[in-house]
C-alpha cells in the first residue's frame, strides 16, 4: 500500500499519510500508537535504540519489562509508553546477523509480522518501527529493508485497524536504503 500526497511520488515510494510511510528521525519522538523497540531478549533495555527508548519512557518501562520473564527473537511483548509521545511501546527481539544461513531472514521477517500482529490485536492503528537487527546486531541494512517493507505491506493488505507503518531510519544513509527498497515495488 503506497499512501497518497499531493505530488505524485514514483510507484512503490510513498510520501506522507496513511500505508507505509518512510522517516527519517528519533523514533522516541514519534507520536504514534505504539513504537517498536529492537530490544535484547532480556527485555530490560540495552544499548542503541533500546536504550533510547528506556531513556525517554522513564523507569515505569523497565518496571513492567521486568515482570514479562523475556522474550525469545523473533517474538514481541507489548507494554506501556509511560512517559513517551507513543502509547505502547511493542518489543521485538530481532536474531543476530550470522552471516545469513542460520534462519536470520525468518526470524527478522517474524519480527515485523508478530509486532503487526500485537497492534492489530490491541486495535491500534499507527505504528513506527526502528530498523531492527541492524545495528548493534549486524545485519545488513539493504537486505533487512527489503525485508522490512515487505513484510509491512503484506500486513497492511489484510489489516484492519493497522493503518499508518512508520518506518523510521535513524540516518540519511538509513533513509535512502529504506527509498531505494521501496521503490523496488513488491518484494
Ligand atoms: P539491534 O541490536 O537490533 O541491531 P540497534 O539499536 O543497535 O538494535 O540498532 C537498530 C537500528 O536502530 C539501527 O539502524 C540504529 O541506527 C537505529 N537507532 C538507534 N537509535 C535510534 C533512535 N533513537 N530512533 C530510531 N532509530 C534508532
Amino acid at each position: 500500500m503506497v499512501s497518497k500526497g499531493d505530488s505524485p511520488a514514483p510507484p512503490g515510494v510513498p510520501d506522507s499519510g496513511q500505508g507505509l510511510v518512510l522517516t527519517r528521525g528519533d523514533i522516541t519522538r514519534e507520536a504514534v500508537d505504539a513504537i517498536v523497540n529492537a530490544a535484547n531478549s532480556s527485555l530490560l533495555g540495552g544499548d542503541g535504540v533500546d536504550g533510547a527508548i528506556h531513556l525517554a519512557a522513564g523507569s515505569g518501562l523497565v518496571q513492567e519489562c521486568a515482570g514479562l520473564g523475556g522474550c525469545p527473537a523473533g517474538e514481541a511483548r507489548m507494554t506501556k509508553g509511560y512517559r513517551l509521545p507513543a502509547r505502547h511501546v511493542i518489543h521485538t527481539v530481532g536474531p543476530v546477523w550470522q552471516g545469513g544461513s542460520a534462519g536470520e531472514d525468518e526470524t527478522l521477517a517474524s519480527c515485523y509480522r508478530e509486532s503487526l500482529r500485537l497492534a492489530e490485536e490491541a486495535g491500534l492503528s499507527s505504528i513506527a518501527f526502528p530498523s531492527i537487527s541492524t545495528g548493534i546486531y549486524g545485519f545488513p541494512i539493504e537486505r533487512a529493508c527489503r525485508i522490512a517493507i515487505r513484510e509491512i505491506r503484506a500486513f497492511l493488505a489484510t489489516a484492519r485497524c493497522v493503518k499508518t507503518v512508520k518506518a523510521v531510519a535513524f540516518s540519511d544513509r538509513d533513509y535512502e536504503t529504506y527509498r531505494k527498497a521501496a521503490a523496488e515495488g513488491p518484494l
